[in-house]
């Protein structure tokens, strides 16, 4: 796969339909400076401002961008949220659609064929297998991402995180309880 990136890259930039330095600019962004930092950022306001949740479940693209985070691969976001009851988990069953602007590049494993076809089979066996284990009436839902619509999973508010300012919340929330393979940290995890 390496080479043949490589390989397309040169092909492309030799005929002068890409910048390499371009290019360069833009994994550099993703990969140091974009990250699932913003993503924690939203669902901290999401749990602490319901105003801002009810834009968020209506219209996450502009929701999300109120807060500066907008771009390539986050154009037509969703945003859903875990609760006791209905528990999301997000795949993009053909490839690897992801929401770039709030969570950063993909970890390797959402890349990867198993989660790919597993996830959809078998959520909860996988779900079990990042260490979360779900109450037996708790509904999984699967998201398959498309090429357009990418999403954000609002995972619940841990228990004993009442007296919280939004920055100690965010810190709760990781990459995977987005992606729906986790749960964000208790606070005592977190400490
Ligand atoms: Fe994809």
């Amino acid at each position: 796969m390496d080479l043949r990136v490589r390989a397309l890259e040169t092909v492309l930039a030799e005929k002068g339909y890409v910048d390499p330095a371009a290019l360069d600019a833009l994994v550099d962004t993703y990969q140091t400076k974009v990250g699932p930092r913003n993503g924690a950022k939203v669902v901290a306001r999401a749990w602490t401002d319901p105003a801002f949740r009810e834009w968020l479940l209506g219209d996450a693209t502009a929701a999300i961008g109120s807060l500066g985070f907008s771009g390539r691969q986050g154009e037509h976001m969703v945003a859903v949220e875990n609760t006791p009851s209905r528990h999301h988990l997000v795949v993009c069953t053909l490839c690897s659609c992801y929401p770039w602007p709030v969570l950063g590049l993909p970890p390797t494993w959402y890349k990867s064929a198993p989660y790919r076809s597993r996830v959809v089979r078998d959520p909860r066996g996988v779900l079990a297998e990042f260490g979360v284990t779900l109450p037996e009436g708790t509904e999984i839902r699967v998201l398959d991402s498309t090429a357009e619509i990418r999403y954000l999973v609002i995972p619940q508010r841990p228990a004993g995180s009442q007296g919280l300012g939004e920055e100690a919340l965010a810190a709760l929330v990781t990459r995977d309880s987005m992606i729906g393979a986790g749960l964000a940290l208790a606070p005592t995890a977190a400490r």
